[in-house]
């Protein structure tokens, strides 16, 4: 069997995927706090995005800055459901779902309640961490100042597959 990971047509249809993902969003890298740490944005370079071909849906989703630490800017969200799980399957918390359907898909706290209010959350800032796009960021942070740490993935895996909970610093998988 012969398996092709990197052909042209696949890097066509890689780029057209990050495309829509930006066309979907608000992702003016400029004013972001993510900027040069985003991982959407590190794709676009990896597959070569100079420009988007469909319409920008330039959404008015809602942001929400109610936590004492951290904002959530659902603008900026890919959906990735990143945060959902780091939540639920290793803080254990679960404070994040996704609601709604299609388009009108959104990341929501404690059964839509603005994050601040949610008792469930215990600002362990690990959905911050995985976050791979400027969705969810540490207040008081300035344009392209905040790094995300999405190693930490590495060892939820490991945890979820092995049941090992080993320092990420370690685990070379
Ligand atoms: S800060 Fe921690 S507990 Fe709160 S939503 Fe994020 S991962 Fe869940
Ligand atoms: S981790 Fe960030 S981009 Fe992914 S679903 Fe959560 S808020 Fe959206």
């Amino acid at each position: 069997m012969v398996i092709r990971t990197n052909s042209d047509r696949l890097k066509k249809y890689r780029r057209m995927i990050v495309a829509l993902l930006a066309s979907e969003g608000n992702h003016q890298c400029s004013v972001c706090m993510v900027n040069n740490h985003c991982e959407l944005q590190n794709l676009a370079y990896d597959v070569g995005l100079l420009y988007v071909r469909v319409p920008y849906l330039y959404p008015k989703k809602e942001t929400d800055a109610s936590h004492e630490s951290f904002i959530i800017d659902r603008n900026r969200c890919v959906l990735c459901t990143r945060c959902v799980r780091v939540c639920h399957e290793v803080e254990a918390a679960h404070v994040w779902d996704i609601a709604g359907r299609g388009i009108d898909c959104t990341i929501v706290a404690d059964l839509n309640a603005p994050w601040g209010s949610a008792e469930s959350c215990t600002s362990c800032g690990k959905c911050v961490l995985v976050c791979p796009t400027g969705a969810l960021v540490k207040k008081g942070e300035s344009v392209a100042e905040m790094e995300k740490h999405t190693e930490f993935l590495k060892y939820i895996v490991t945890a979820r597959r092995k049941g090992e909970w080993i320092s990420f610093e370690n685990n070379e998988e």
